[in-house]
């Protein structure tokens, strides 16, 4: 009685049950398979673990063979349906060991020592390096208005990020043009060498590095970021001092290129295998960083991810494909020569999802579309409250996945809490014992999960129709 009174119970949950409350139930079931093996064995930081001990990764360096080979053989350990390596021509930029900077001409300190960094792509001082007076400004107009009294002098960009916004990232962007213009605007006026703040909101001796852009047509001049403590040094020593003389010595070099990979690996759709779900991270990091957040997490998140979803047997329909991306810090090679490659011809990139943020606790995603998508995606957030992720929301994707966005593909981004990444961020301070092993582990179960669901579901007719068919 007790037993026919429970198949009834079932069956009829069955039968009446609409069919789209039938399939959360089945998705937040797998979510939760998903999160609690994800948090039982905490194998994303198992992954990170691995791969930091290559060294830093930096495109075209030994440690960043190394980190393909690893990387490689891990996705091959897993025993996905296809694991493959896609060739990636990538810059060589050489840091010079020496980097030296100080304060050389104030009467009121003397000489002090200035720590800095060479920011990526930067040509050499001469080899007796640069001295020099230093103007200070906190923006390409104060620039202009100085104007041609720049020249023959060292230009200190020093706007800080923006303490009052939450969102660092915001913080990042309002501040980042004067590492990645900044030379070029100074050199506009005659500058002979440019020293940027780091970008960061704490105040300490790291220097934090980045890319940089030179401009056809304007000379070149050599750029280095200034830890925050001596960019704070010297901006007050200016408030004293009308002339302040600052050596700076760095000798980097390009060399020839050199050829690495994109790693990637799937598990093949059952139904549609050419429809793809991308989950996608970059395995360079900066040269003077582990890149445990930036991005050793995310490649983490996606292996752990893929790893995760082939452990509990579960096939989607449609493929889910882990990239990643070759040379994203200097230069996006990996992200372009994976959306230009021939082979991705007969190939549907449906949704690709980025995890380049750091592997702190994620709070949701980001989508890199209109209203009306990304209130499509938001039907899915209930799968993500049992993770305490509550946030579907309009966003940046990644910049890997720029190239594909471009092609029509949805970006989106993992989305974690932000407070904490720029105080490493492409600096020494990047390191395993700054992440979390369970806040990285809830971003690969999370990424897993929606990976999964998008690949059962794939995407409706308005947003395929609107931005896949062109
Ligand atoms: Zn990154």
């Amino acid at each position: 009685m007790m037993q026919y009174g429970m198949f009834v119970l079932i069956f009829c949950a069955v039968i009446f049950l609409p069919a789209d409350a039938q399939q959360n139930e089945e998705y937040l079931d797998i979510g939760e398979q998903l999160l609690h093996k994800g948090l039982v064995e905490e194998g994303a930081y198992t992954i990170l673990d691995k791969l930091l001990e290559v060294g830093p990764r930096f495109a075209g360096t030994p440690q960043n063979a190394a980190a393909v080979e690893l990387t490689h053989q891990m996705l091959n350990d897993i025993g996905l349906d296809n694991v493959w390596l896609e060739p990636v021509t990538v810059p060589r930029w050489v840091r010079s060991e020496i980097e030296e900077a100080k304060i050389a001409g104030s009467q009121r300190i003397g000489e002090e020592r200035l720590t800095i960094a060479a920011l990526g792509g930067s040509i050499a001082t001469p080899e007796q390096g640069i001295t020099a007076p230093v103007v200070e400004v906190h923006s390409f107009d104060e620039l202009e208005e100085l104007g041609d009294s720049v020249e023959g002098k060292i230009v200190f960009f020093n706007r800080p990020m923006d303490r009052r916004l939450v969102n660092t990232f915001a913080a990042y962007s309002g501040a980042v043009n004067q590492r990645s213009r900044g030379a070029a605007e100074a050199a506009k006026f005659g500058a002979q060498g440019v020293l940027v703040r780091s970008l960061t909101l704490r105040i300490d001796d790291y220097p934090h590095t980045g890319g940089m852009r030179y401009q056809d047509g304007v000379p070149k001049i050599p750029a280095a970021s200034i830890s925050t403590k001596g960019a704070e040094l010297l901006s007050e020593t200016l408030k004293y001092e009308e002339v302040v003389d600052v050596y700076m010595r760095f000798t980097p070099e390009m060399r020839d290129s050199v050829q690495t990979y994109n790693v990637i690996g799937e598990i093949t759709g059952s139904q549609y295998p050419d429809d793809i779900i991308l989950i996608g991270a970059h395995l360079d990091s900066w040269d003077i960083t582990p890149g445990a957040h930036d991005d050793g997490a995310g490649v983490a998140q996606v292996i752990q991810g893929i790893k995760l979803l082939h452990e509990l047997e579960l096939r989607p329909k449609r493929t889910i494909r882990c990239v990643l991306f070759a040379n994203e810090e200097f230069g996006i090679s990996g992200g372009f020569a994976y959306a230009g490659s021939e082979k991705r011809y007969d190939e549907e990139h449906l949704v690709a999802i980025e995890t380049d943020r750091g592997g702190f606790l994620p709070l949701g995603f980001t989508v890199d579309n209109e209203d009306e998508v990304v209130e499509y995606f938001q039907r899915y957030t209930y799968l993500f409250e049992p993770l305490g992720m509550h946030q579907i929301i309009q966003g940046f994707g990644g910049v890997d996945i720029i190239p594909l966005r471009e092609q029509g593909t949805i970006a989106m981004g993992l989305l974690p809490d932000s407070q904490r990444y720029f105080d490493l961020h492409h600096s020494a301070k990047d390191t395993l014992e700054t992440v979390n092993p369970r806040e990285l582990e809830l971003g690969a179960v999370a990424i897993a999960l929606f990976a999964y669901v998008l690949a059962e579901d794939g995407l409706p007719r308005f947003i395929h129709e609107e931005y896949l068919s062109n």
